[in-house]
Parts: structure tokens; C-alpha cells; sequence
């Protein structure tokens, strides 16, 4: 039996490179609260994502719960049902109601047509989530909230180093959140940053990261420990090094299962934007009614070779127990993200992933094998 092929695969620079960073962190004793990688890293990811305010967190989602701080949102938030729990786990930390609109048809993300029904007088904020890393309709959302008065924080957790026509979209909205888990495209085993707009609102974020604390003895919110640690940091410096290669390794494994699954019928594959500089995070497949096998038969039929598929996102985050209840949960307020829900299956794709293992999977998903 040969070895499982994980959905994906932390990629990892060689060990060696990471040991002077080490001794470093050890000659400084200095191992969290703005030291010196992290000071490094901070500028370094700016200067990649061609961003101008970063502030690095301990992962994601206190990113998120602290983004919903900094902004002051309250009352209710317009997001996606179709995503990862903490994109509205991180709405219920804040004491606030997630209002859930569906996704646009022949998309994953949030369907800008369906927002201005969802607005009501207690709304503050948008959170939509650039979904498998391509772009919202980030022109619309903005001209809603802009009428409306509404703030826009993106879940970007998926979204490292994208371009659209050629500018980064984590400058989009007020906020975008990204996440530095092992399961991302870029890692710092875990990790996360939030962008944002201005030095002001920077400094904000920074106070709240660190429990509210502006000097010694100055305390201006009740703050949270967010902090990353100088560990992450430096990993982050050196992965940073490495991001393209494990993105253009990325871009061949897509290359290859678009070329032998796109004239496989009942197997629908997503177009990527043209427009767009992609990452290549995730391979998201449809099955579609005409495939000889059900969207579950084949994913056990998968696991039966070792193949871990996943179904990302089933159950959507409005079937689950905790958000079932609420009006816009229902499922005829979300056609189009529960027929997603239902029929989605990401494929194994992450740098080392070797080509025979890669065209097992082709062979399964053809009926080969
Ligand atoms: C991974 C992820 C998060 C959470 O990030 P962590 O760093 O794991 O806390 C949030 N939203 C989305 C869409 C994600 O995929």
C-alpha cells in the first residue's frame, strides 16, 4: 500500500537554511513583540504583495476577530455561506449576526446582485472571501458599501500574491485578511496578517494585536494577544524566498489536470480569470448529474486509493447546527451555494506532488482505474 495523498502539502524550504535564523533568534533572546525578523518580515511581505500596511498575526482567524475590532463593527455583517467556519465564526466572537447572501452563479464568491436585499438599518460591514483565491466583484462591493455607508473587510486567507490587472486586490475594501496556515499556499506554520489602508488604522490594529497596550503604561482598547512570534516570522522571511517556485509548481499540476479532466463529461472545471495573476491554491471540480458517479461515491472511491480529497465547502457554514437558525440561513435564501455545497470536490495539488501520483488521480477520476 502506498503512501495517502493529502488535499495539500505544507511546502518547506531546506532545514539548513532555517538553522542561522534560528542561532539568530537564540543570539538575540528575543523571541516575540515586534522583534527583529518580525520587523523584517512585516516590510518583506509589503514589498511582495505590493501592499503598504501589514501587521502580522499569531493565524487568521484572530486576525479576523481583531479586523472586526478595529473597524468597530456591530450589529449585522453580509457574508458568504460558501466558505471556511471562521470567516463567521470570527462574526460570533465579535457578538455579531452573520447574514448570509448566496454566491453568484458560475462563481464561489459572493453574488454582489444579492447584497443590497440583505442591508438592513442594523447593518455595519461586508465580509465576502475571495474564494480559492479568485477575486470578488470588487468594484460592485465597494459601490454598495460606499452608498450605504458600510465597511469591507475581505477574507483573503486564500488569496497570497494575487493580482488583478495587474494590481494586488488585498487594497481592496478597508481591510483584507489573510491567513499563514500550514494549509496555504504560504506558510508560517500558522500565521496571518491583516492589510490595511492607512498608517492610522495600522497602529490601531497593532495596539488591539497586543492586549490594547500604545506605550508602558498607556492601555487605549481591551486588546487581544495576537502576536506572531519571531519563530514564524523568520520561517516567513524564508518561505517568502521560495513562494514563486512553489507557486509556478503549483501552476503545472493545474496545467495538467485542466488538459486531462476538461473533456471528461459530468466534470465540470471552473475558468480562471484571464485578467487575474493566480496562485493556484486550491483545484476545485464539480460533479455534475451526468458523472457515472455521485459527487460522494467518487471522493470515497478516491479515499479508497489513498487519494484525500476534500470537500471544501460541505457543509456549508449555514447547514451547520450553530448558524442553521438564523432567516438568511435558509436554504432557498442560498440555491446556488447549496448546489455548490453539493457537488464540489478539491483535488490534491501542492508542489511536490509528483506527475504519477497526480495522473492516478486523472486515471480515477476517468474511469480508468
Ligand atoms: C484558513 C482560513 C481561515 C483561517 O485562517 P487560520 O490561519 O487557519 O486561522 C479563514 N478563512 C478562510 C477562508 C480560510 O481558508
Amino acid at each position: 500500500m502506498s503512501k495517502n495523498i493529502p488535499v495539500t502539502q505544507p511546502f518547506l524550504p531546506p532545514l539548513s537554511e532555517f538553522i542561522p535564523a534560528l542561532e539568530q533568534i537564540w543570539a538575540n533572546k528575543w523571541l516575540t513583540n515586534n522583534g527583529p525578523f518580525h520587523q523584517e518580515f512585516e516590510q518583506a511581505l509589503c514589498d511582495y504583495l505590493g501592499v503598504e500596511h501589514i501587521s502580522l498575526f499569531a493565524n487568521g482567524t484572530l486576525a479576523l476577530v481583531t479586523a472586526l475590532q478595529a473597524l468597530r463593527v456591530t450589529g449585522e455583517v453580509i457574508t458568504t455561506p460558501y466558505s471556511f467556519v471562521a470567516t463567521s465564526h470570527a462574526l460570533i466572537w465579535n457578538d455579531l449576526t452573520p447574514v448570509f447572501v448566496d454566491i453568484k452563479p458560475g462563481s464561489f464568491n459572493m453574488d454582489p446582485d444579492k447584497i443590497e436585499a440583505a442591508i438592513t438599518p442594523r447593518t455595519t460591514a461586508i465580509m465576502p472571501v475571495h474564494c480559492y483565491s479568485e477575486p470578488c466583484a470588487m468594484h460592485e462591493i465597494q459601490r454598495i458599501a460606499d452608498n450605504y455607508g458600510l465597511s469591507v473587510i475581505y477574507d483573503a486567507a486564500h488569496a497570497f500574491g494575487i493580482k488583478y490587472q495587474g494590481q494586488s486586490i488585498l487594497q481592496h475594501g478597508d481591510m483584507s485578511v489573510l491567513s499563514f496556515h500550514a494549509t496555504k499556499v504560504f506558510n508560517t506554520f500558522e500565521g496571518g496578517a491583516i492589510v490595511s489602508r492607512s498608517k492610522k488604522i495600522k497602529q490601531r490594529v497593532d495596539y488591539l494585536k497586543n492586549f490594547g497596550f500604545a506605550d508602558e503604561v498607556t492601555i487605549v482598547a481591551p486588546g487581544i494577544n495576537g502576536k506572531m512570534s519571531e519563530f514564524n516570522a523568520a520561517f516567513g522571511l524564508l518561505q517568502l524566498k521560495y513562494v514563486d517556485e512553489a507557486i509556478s509548481l503549483r501552476e503545472k499540476i493545474d496545467g495538467l489536470y485542466r488538459a486531462e479532466l476538461g473533456s471528461v463529461s459530468g466534470v465540470s472545471i471552473p475558468v480562471l480569470s484571464t485578467e487575474t495573476q493566480h496562485n493556484y491554491s486550491y483545484f476545485p471540480i464539480l460533479i455534475e448529474a451526468d458523472y457515472p458517479l455521485s459527487r460522494d461515491e467518487l471522493y470515497q472511491k478516491l479515499r479508497e486509493h489513498g487519494i484525500l480529497a476534500r470537500r471544501y465547502f460541505y457543509p456549508l457554514i449555514s447547514n451547520m447546527p450553530m448558524y442553521r437558525g438564523l432567516s438568511s440561513s435558509l436554504p432557498d435564501n442560498l440555491p446556488q451555494a447549496n448546489l455548490v455545497a453539493d457537488k464540489i470536490l478539491c483535488l490534491p495539488i501542492y508542489p511536490a506532488l509528483e506527475q504519477p501520483e497526480q495522473t492516478r488521480i486523472i486515471d480515477i477520476i476517468r474511469g480508468r482505474v
